[in-house]
């Protein structure tokens, strides 16, 4: 499972594929990095890897924009819907080390968890009083930015090159 940082690299990439060129407004890349965040809210009431970890929210968040923009921008709620998706995607290919492992990635349909065991990124460790609790997280961050930085970077610099806007 990665960092909040993994996944708000996750979330911008999201916002770089999908910006286009003149629209009266503006939708900040930070904002699909919050997007893709949000996932793990479910700290908070102790259901985590649950629902919000799945296609389906991502569907749901992607609605609740539409919603939103009362459907003048299915573009933006697709972007949603695809950056919350990464977090989903990203926790799959993680590693994880506390039963059950992996993401309910289907739900509403299923409640099943499904894991890559692909270990592409590491598990953040919550348990700080253990001596590796730092190098550990910062080994796992710098994994994270090593794998998804360059994809930021290439984006970036092809942003930059068109002088686009977003969204
Ligand atoms: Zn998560």
């Amino acid at each position: 499972m990665p960092s909040p940082v993994g996944h708000a690299l996750g979330g911008a990439i999201v916002g770089f594929l999908l910006e286009r060129r003149r629209t009266p407004r503006a939708v900040p890349l930070s904002a699909f990095a919050v997007v893709a965040i949000l996932p793990d809210i479910d700290f908070l009431w102790g259901r985590h890897n649950m629902e919000t970890h799945s296609l389906g929210a991502a569907v749901l968040a992607g609605l609740a924009m539409l919603m939103w923009t009362r459907g003048k921008n299915p573009r933006l709620a697709l972007a949603v819907t695809l950056a919350w998706s990464t977090h989903v995607l990203f926790d799959w290919l993680g590693s994880d080390d506390t039963p059950p492992l992996g993401v309910m990635a289907f739900w509403p349909l299923t409640s099943k968890f499904y894991f890559a065991d692909a270990f592409v990124f590491e598990a953040i460790s919550r348990r700080y009083w253990l001596s590796n609790f730092v190098p550990h997280n910062a080994w796992a961050v710098a994994k994270e930015i090593l794998i998804l930085g360059p994809i930021v970077a290439i984006l970036w610099f092809r942003k930059v090159r068109k002088g686009s806007e977003r969204f």
